[in-house]
Parts: structure tokens; C-alpha cells; sequence
């Protein structure tokens, strides 16, 4: 890395901000360095995006959120594919809408740390206790984290429940049940 903190020759990628093709300088060094900080909230990773791209460009104040967003919907899609996901929506609906993930009774855990360890999906972190700092990385219809705690202090919307929200967000999304 050079003194001024550049990594090289900056990369270029042409992105879409409101519409219009916009050219990115220090793409690739963006993403990577976003990329190192997969167990960083969706938040985090968002300001770590921000940082570089100003880093990298210039940025009219008045169009910097539509730039970071317009970048970050570029990195969901390379998280997802280093995550292993193969999609950031569920059968054609956003992630995001099905509230499916773990709930930790914090009374009842004693931070062993088992499930953290176990989710391969980076859905806890440790901080004491286990917490949920990544909820919609869980897989929708996942309780595998369930079986490692001796302490019964986690917990999931019932099937049931699962159920009758994807069968109004299919409707929502016009989507033909399977
Ligand atoms: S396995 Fe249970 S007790 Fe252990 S950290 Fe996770 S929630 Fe807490
Ligand atoms: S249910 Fe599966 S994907 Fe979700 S947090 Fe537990 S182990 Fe991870």
C-alpha cells in the first residue's frame, strides 16, 4: 500500500445512481475492504462503503446516500456469493420481509458461545451473551442453532406462523404458490 493510503491503481466500475450510469473510482478496493468486514452489521458495512467511496471520488453531498445505495446493493450481491447464498430474496420475495430468525432470551444464556460458532451464516456474535447481530442472514426455516443450546434460550417464530406471512407476502408480490 502507498503512503497515501491508495491501494495501487484504483479500479473503476460504472454503476447506476438515479438512473444514470455513473463511473466509480476504486470499485474493487471498495468492495474488498467492505468485504473484510462480514461480521459488522448490515450498518457498519454500509459506513465502511461510504468511507471508501469518498475515499475514492468525489461525491455531491446532495447525492451521497444515492451513491452509497446504489453501492451497496452492488455488495449485497458479492456478500451473498461469499456467503455461499445463493439468493438474497426467498423464493422471489426480499429477505428482509419474513421475520425468520432466532430470538435469544438473554436470562437464560450463559455465553458459551455454541451457537455462534456452529451458524455458518454469521447470524450471532458474541458480546457477552449471544446476540442476533445479523437476523436476516438466518435461513428461512433454519432451527439448526436450536440443537446447541443446553440452556433452551433460543427461539423462533413457529412453522405455523412461517407459513401464513410467506402465503400474504406471496400474495403481496403476486407470486403462484408451488
Ligand atoms: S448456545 Fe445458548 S447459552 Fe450458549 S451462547 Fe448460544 S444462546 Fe447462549
Ligand atoms: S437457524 Fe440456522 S441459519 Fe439461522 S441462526 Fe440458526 S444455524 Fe444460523
Amino acid at each position: 500500500m502507498s503512503s497515501c493510503g491508495c491501494y495501487g491503481v484504483p479500479t473503476s466500475k460504472r454503476v447506476k445512481v438515479e438512473g444514470q450510469e455513473i463511473g466509480i473510482s476504486g470499485y474493487d478496493e471498495i468492495m474488498s475492504k467492505a468485504l473484510e468486514h462480514l461480521d459488522k452489521t448490515d450498518e457498519e458495512q454500509r459506513d465502511v462503503i461510504r468511507q471508501g467511496m469518498k475515499a475514492h471520488n468525489y461525491v455531491p453531498p446532495a447525492l451521497e446516500k444515492d451513491y452509497v445505495e446504489a453501492l451497496w446493493q452492488e455488495f449485497r450481491q458479492l456478500r451473498a456469493k461469499k456467503l455461499g447464498q445463493v439468493e438474497e430474496r426467498f423464493h422471489g420475495i426480499p429477505r428482509e420481509e419474513i421475520a425468520w430468525f432466532p430470538t435469544v432470551d438473554v436470562d437464560k444464556c450463559t455465553g458459551c458461545g455454541k451457537c455462534v460458532d456452529f451458524c455458518q451464516r454469521r447470524v450471532y456474535v458474541l458480546d457477552d451473551k449471544a446476540v442476533v447481530r445479523n437476523p436476516y442472514r438466518c435461513v428461512v426455516s433454519c432451527t439448526g442453532c436450536t440443537t446447541q443450546c443446553s440452556e433452551d434460550a433460543i427461539s423462533f417464530p413457529s412453522l405455523i406462523e412461517l407459513r401464513e406471512t410467506l402465503k400474504a407476502l406471496r400474495k403481496k408480490y403476486g407470486i403462484i404458490s408451488e
